[in-house]
């Protein structure tokens, strides 16, 4: 499986706090655990030539991982326009934290990037499972505590997901739909909540885990390139029909 881990790399290098968790950016550490799954991965940061999103690279992606926040706006329409078609095709996203609010996840779902409640209060985040047999959450108990993550509320405007994998709850108050599964053409998106910049979320052994799982799920088993558009007509004995 081949897998492309995309960041926006700003924060990191911007603010002292976050760089102290993640020296060499947030792909690159989520990169690291990928690797060590055993899948092969590259990454991709937003001021790479196309964003580092060559038609080439999109071409071999499997599964495409997306962190934005701060430059949403500025990724090439023409480049999420490729990222889109490659979804229809069968490539597989995950689209992490502020990553609802990417021009690409706003695409895919027909929302805007106002579609939630925050806070940045230190609450801590436990994680629900709520289908204990999806493969995303293979090798996890029935929850996940994350000790210091960013607050995300209902209501989260998004279409009602294919399959609900996480419920949080935040010791504010507030409960969020953290874990979302979709299908898109032929791809499937997985939302997942945690990963706020300032704190070590994607250093966490069960989110790690659940980023592995959910690579494998969104992975395409079918990796030809589909045609549309008009059909001849076929011999009858090309189909096999007895
Ligand atoms: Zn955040």
């Amino acid at each position: 499986m081949k897998i492309t881990v995309w960041n926006e790399f700003v924060h990191e290098k911007t603010d002292e706090r976050v760089r102290a968790i993640y020296p060499d950016g947030m792909h690159a550490c989520i990169a690291k655990f990928l690797t060590e799954a055993g899948y092969d991965v590259k990454t991709a940061t937003l001021e790479m030539p196309e964003h580092g999103l060559t038609d080439e690279v999109l071409a071999e992606t499997d599964v495409l991982f997306w962190w934005g926040h701060m430059r949403h706006e500025k990724v090439d329409d023409a480049i999420v326009q490729k990222v889109y078609d490659r979804v229809m095709q069968g490539m597989g996203l995950v689209v992490l934290h502020s990553g609802h609010a990417s021009k690409i996840f706003r695409k895919l779902m027909g929302t805007n990037s106002d579609c939630l409640k925050w806070r940045e209060s230190n609450d801590t985040e436990i994680m629900w499972v709520t289908s204990p047999n999806h493969p995303i959450v293979e090798g996890l108990g029935d929850h996940i505590v994350i000790p210091h993550e960013e607050t995300y509320g209902e209501h989260f405007i998004i279409p009602e997901p294919d399959e609900l994998v996480f419920i949080s709850w935040f010791t504010g108050g507030e409960v969020f739909r953290s874990g979302c599964c979709f299908k898109r053409g032929n791809g499937r998106i997985f939302y997942f909540k945690p990963g706020h910049e300032s704190f070590p979320i994607y250093h966490h052994p069960d989110v790690q885990k659940v980023l592995i799982n959910a690579a494998k799920w969104a992975c395409p088993v079918n990796r030809e390139t589909f045609r549309y558009g008009h059909f001849p007509v076929r011999p009858v004995d090309e189909l096999n029909i007895q």
